[in-house]
């Protein structure tokens, strides 16, 4: 007789350097980070509802028993709403997330939780809608670092990219750098709240950062070397260049290789160039 297979586990961890985990998440490809130090530690990102963040906050404390702090890349659900199980803890995030934040945080529940509705998967249609956008207590305007005992660990806002609020979290001593949605592994990158001109720029920057050893953990898929992120910088400026050459509409209306992400992202991608 043969054993059923074992489930895929819905997230787990993998130790990409001396105490930096990253976790992948099965739900959407998230992948969040834990820093941890020799007093404290910093948890990159808490997932995408008030279920996902308590299975975090567990899932953390079976690696460190050190108080914890949370640092959002940006305030899109899927990294912000799973905050309720780490409070009270110190909460980072760049200084115009708040407003965003309240600006779109019941849209963002509406919109999601109708698509989990219509996707048959009502269980995380009603932890979203049940789950608090919460607000950080703590920002950055450019560059803060964060003393974490040991080692310290910068966050950093580049400009306007995936968002006009996005954080890079550096780990220095191991040359590790979160970078939430502005490097995207097995997905396009997402356009709709994004500054597409801002975003090639960065993206160039970004990768003339890092050196052939730096490891950067992209918000959504596995870990990626400074390779990937140039390639994906060379796309975003290629989206940008022909966007601006052809006109938006009639570039999103065109197919083939000047479309790095597919037509349907382009569209989007257009519609943020007008
Ligand atoms: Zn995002």
């Amino acid at each position: 007789m043969t054993e059923p297979p074992e489930p895929a586990p819905a997230a787990w961890w993998s130790e990409i350097a001396d105490g930096v985990l990253v976790r992948r998440h099965r739900e959407l490809d998230l992948s969040t980070g834990l820093v941890i130090g020799t007093r404290s530690c910093l948890v990159i990102d808490t997932g995408g509802d008030h279920r996902q963040g308590a299975a975090l906050a567990a899932a953390v404390r079976e690696r460190t028993s050190l108080p914890w702090a949370v640092v959002y890349t940006h305030a899109h659900f899927d990294h912000c709403f799973g905050t309720e199980a780490f409070l009270p803890c110190p909460v980072w995030a760049h200084e115009r997330l708040p407003a965003v934040l309240r600006a779109t945080a019941s849209a963002q529940r509406d919109q999601w939780s109708t698509h989990y509705r219509d996707e048959g998967r009502p269980d995380l249609a009603d932890a979203l809608s049940a789950s608090r956008a919460v607000p950080p207590d703590r920002t950055v305007t450019d560059h803060v670092e964060v003393d974490l005992g040991g080692r310290t660990v910068v966050l950093e806002h580049l400009g306007r990219g995936h968002t006009d609020h996005d954080l890079i979290v550096t780990v220095p001593d191991v040359d590790v750098v979160f970078t939430g949605d502005l490097i995207e592994q097995g997905a396009p990158p997402a356009f709709e709240d994004s500054f597409p001109r801002d975003w090639a720029a960065l993206a160039a920057g970004l990768a003339e950062r890092g050196s052939a050893v730096t490891r950067f953990v992209p918000g959504h898929g596995r870990p990626v070397d400074i390779a990937f992120v140039r390639t994906q910088a060379a796309q975003l400026r290629t989206l940008v260049e022909h966007a601006a050459a052809l006109g938006a509409v009639s570039y999103a209306a065109e197919e083939g290789p000047t479309h790095p992400f597919g037509a349907a992202v382009v569209r989007t991608a257009a519609d943020r160039l007008r």
